[in-house]
């Protein structure tokens, strides 16, 4: 659906899951990218750069909540911004009158008629038998294809193709249908001009007083889409709009943006030529499904490992032996990434405190993941036997890390200054605050 645009922003999602660091650098790249995939969808330049500025502002200056990663916040901001652009969450046909009267409106060629079958099909699958009124005097053939429709479908249809009286048929449509639960009008989609078109909706939207007025737009007309439902708006009390096409249209992005602009909800979209080709629309839904969120979440958690209570039994009780190794400060670190700041976990652990080693303090969440490729570039047998790592090993540890040596270098005397530190503490006797400490891992 939606040509390449979907593609193109999972993609950017993904590379944003997988990104080891979040900051400004990479933010504003994430940025680029939703822009590029955004523009390319024809959505107006001014609503790019607006939802831009916003998603990098509140990427650069909000503070994650507790609990949730950078790398997540990002995401979230993200998807929360683009849901905004769509407009609020809309509320379905709220089918209360007797009977419930619904206008359609929209120009010839939108895939009015089409999306009156699906929605007839969609209100049968609700229960309700809804009845057709045709008052497009201009087509010839919109009869016929009511006709078959509504054979189709196995529902009522009234109209005649030798009254050329669009406001009699309405009339002569709701006396019939009058004691119908849903009555359904079909209008023109083309007059002598666009002036005309839109006194002739006026004047039956008077004669209709439609319980739900819904214009229904092509979505392959990109961000045009704006001024059409803004002229059609002006003719009668836009209740909802459809937008059709969506299969792969290159510019439903520009479609669905712009016409969420115009305030009217957006409550169903159009996705193939077929009956069934219809759903609901849901902002938050659809925009989850455009991100490739399922499988951001999972990557998500597949890049944080979870905790696990034994893993953290096992890392305390290393640091309190002083057989702490790289192993375990890859644990303790993941462990970290659940609950916060180096500093504040340390905290947490009475009499610690004031004896947290220098390079601890400085630590930050962009070096911690850093930390982490590094040691992911790490084999087994060096993580848990750091002396051998050496010069040559520290080359081969940095080029697959993609770091420099002296990165390589600085992560080695962290863990060296850690262990002594950890080592002190076992000594000292902290035991009583480091149990307090798994417990705390374990909640
Ligand atoms: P109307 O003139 O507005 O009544 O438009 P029609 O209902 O006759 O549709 C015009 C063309 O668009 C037809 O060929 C439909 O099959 C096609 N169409 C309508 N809705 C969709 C849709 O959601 N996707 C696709 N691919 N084609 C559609």
């Amino acid at each position: 659906m939606l040509g390449n645009l979907g593609e193109n922003l999972t993609n950017t999602m993904k590379k944003l899951a997988g990104m080891a660091v979040i900051d400004k650098k990479t933010i504003k790249e994430v940025v680029k990218d939703i822009q590029r995939a955004l523009i390319q969808s024809d959505v107006n330049i001014q609503l790019v750069l607006k939802l831009s500025k916003t998603i990098e502002d509140r990427a650069l200056n909000e503070k994650p909540p507790k609990g949730i990663t950078p790398r997540e916040h990002v995401i979230t901001i993200v998807y929360e911004e683009m849901v905004n652009l769509l407009g609020e969450k809309s509320h379905e046909l709220n089918i209360d009158d007797k009977p419930f009267k619904i206008m359609f409106l929209g120009l010839q060629g939108s895939g009015k008629t089409t999306t009156i079958g699906k929605l007839a099909r969609f209100l049968q699958k609700k229960g309700y038998s809804p009845a057709i009124v045709s008052t497009d005097t201009w087509r010839p053939a919109a009869y016929e294809q009511l006709r078959q429709l509504t054979e189709e479908l196995n529902i009522s249809l009234y109209g005649d193709p030798n009254n050329k009286d669009a406001l009699d048929l309405a009339e002569k449509g709701l006396k019939k249908f009058k004691n119908q639960k849903i009555i359904i009008f079909d209008t023109a989609g083309r007059h002598k001009d666009e002036a005309d078109l839109l006194e002739e909706m006026e004047n039956l939207s008077s004669i209709i007083d439609p319980n739900e007025a819904i214009l229904v737009i092509d979505g392959t007309i990109g961000q045009q889409a704006h001024d059409q439902a803004n002229a059609f708006a002006k003719t009668t009390d836009i209740g909802s709009i459809i937008v059709t096409k969506l299969d792969g249209s290159a510019k439903g992005g520009g479609a669905l943006s712009a016409v969420a602009e115009v305030g009217a909800p957006i409550k169903f979209i159009g996705t193939g030529e077929r009956l069934d080709d219809f759903e609901v629309f849901d902002p938050e839904r659809f925009i989850s499904r455009l991100l490739g969120m399922g499988d951001i979440k999972t990557l998500i958690e597949k890049a944080e490992e979870v905790i696990d209570e034994d893993v953290a039994a096992e890392t305390m009780n290393a640091m309190l032996s002083g057989k702490f190794t790289i192993k375990d400060m890859k644990n303790q670190f993941d462990m970290m990434g659940k609950m916060g700041p180096v500093q504040q976990v340390m905290n947490m652990v009475p009499g610690i405190g004031a004896k947290i080693p220098k390079e601890a303090r400085k630590m930050t969440e962009g070096k911690i993941d850093k930390y982490k490729i590094i040691m992911s570039s790490m084999s087994i047998y060096e993580m848990e036997n750091p002396k051998v790592i050496k010069k040559s090993r520290i080359t081969r540890i940095a080029r697959g890390a993609g770091v420099r040596n002296e990165e390589v270098k600085e992560l080695l005397k962290y863990f060296n200054s850690t262990k002594k530190a950890m080592k002190g503490i076992g000594k000292r006797g902290g035991g009583g605050g480091i149990n307090r400490l798994v417990s705390q891992f374990m909640k």
